[in-house]
């Protein structure tokens, strides 16, 4: 049977609302603190669990609330050690997060929409066209849910805004939950230095991102020329490489900051000496470095990646010329957990 009454997410709820609702309902304020720590500090799933608070009091939130709203709906390993979390939504459409195993720490990839409006050309998400913003629960839910599944809670400390969707296109949650993230009080308690929203150029609000947070920014740039780029991504007939660029040096950046530009290597599209040389001019002034990332394949693209010979030719023309130019080969291409392929295909 559905409740026509369905508990509301908890982690939906600011602190003045809660703060609120404690007081219609006579629960005293101080365990709006204590609630908190029990969630993000001790990955609590239930009040029942949360012992310095009565009884009663549990029972009462235990009927009005529930903590989190995604049910773990599968989770593949792949060879190299990463994990792919398949999550369904309340509303029965899913999602997919990616936990990556690095020599000291774990990093976590991260949803912020069903599906994906953009419509890049290689990316597999995009395939399934735009379903819906997350919540701030719903992106919060996804790191409380790996981490509970983590032995290592504590080696979780890096979080990129990578998985399916448009960070910047779901702006607000997007700011409310990074507000959590980056909580050391009562939050989640990530590192800001270590919390990266990557974003396909949604130029129009890179400053509201930047007034609100202090996560890192990265730009998926892609090509080096309006031509190649209008091709692979739609936003930049929107906002051209000449606009990104300059949203880019007008970014606000810390002394020791500066925005990772990444660059999908794809076979004799934009993986030349000449683009290389393209993308040196059009980096010039920019605090940046470029993350390589050669194409992944999947079933619905036509694309190729480069081999590797004209791989470590472009990150040498680039490192040449003063360029931080990093290859990063995907993990988990065997579990379709791959940048660009996250399409919750079930
Ligand atoms: N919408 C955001 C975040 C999701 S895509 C953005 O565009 O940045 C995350 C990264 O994966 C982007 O840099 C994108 O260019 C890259 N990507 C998408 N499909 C890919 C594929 N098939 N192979 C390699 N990288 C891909």
């Amino acid at each position: 049977m559905i409740s026509l009454f369905a508990k509301q997410d908890i982690l939906n709820l600011s602190d003045q609302k809660l703060s609120d609702w404690f007081k219609t309902n006579k629960i005293a304020s101080f365990h709006l603190k204590q609630i908190k720590k029990w969630i993000y500090l001790k990955n609590s799933e239930s009040f029942y669990e949360m012992t310095d608070i009565s009884q009663k009091t549990r029972e009462i939130l235990e009927k009005n609330f529930c903590i989190g709203s995604l049910e773990k709906s599968k989770v593949r390993k792949s060879k190299d050690g990463s994990k792919k979390y398949l999550f369904k939504l309340k509303d029965n459409n899913y999602i997919e997060s990616v936990l990556i195993p690095e020599k000291n720490h774990y990093t976590l990839c991260i949803s912020s929409q069903a599906g994906c409006a953009q419509g890049c050309k290689f990316c597999q998400t995009a395939k399934l066209g735009f379903i819906r913003n997350l919540s701030k629960a719903e992106i919060l839910s996804q790191i409380i849910n790996v981490k509970a599944d983590l032995k290592a809670r504590k080696k979780l400390t890096n979080l990129v805004f990578m998985g399916m969707g448009e960070p910047l296109a779901n702006l607000s949650n997007l700011i409310l939950s990074l507000n959590i993230i980056t909580d050391s009080k009562e939050g989640l308690s990530f590192s800001k230095r270590r919390v990266t929203v990557s974003t396909c150029g949604v130029v129009s609000n890179f400053q509201e991102l930047a007034r609100n947070t202090e996560a890192r920014l990265a730009v998926s740039l892609n090509a080096a020329d309006n031509k190649t780029r209008d091709m692979l991504m739609p936003i930049n007939k929107k906002y051209p490489m000449e606009t990104l660029i300059e949203a880019c040096k007008n970014y606000p950046l810390k002394p020791r900051d500066r925005i990772t530009f990444e660059y999908v290597l794809l076979k004799n599209i934009n993986d030349s000496e000449k683009d290389a040389k393209k993308l040196i001019k059009l980096l010039k002034g920019v605090k940046g470095k470029v993350n390589l990332i050669p194409f992944n394949k999947h079933c619905k693209s036509e694309f190729e990646p480069p081999n590797f010979n004209t791989v470590l030719q472009f990150q040498k023309i680039l490192s040449d010329n003063n360029i931080t130019a990093i290859i990063r080969n995907s993990k988990g291409s065997d579990i379709s957990a791959a940048c660009g392929q996250l399409a919750a295909s079930y």
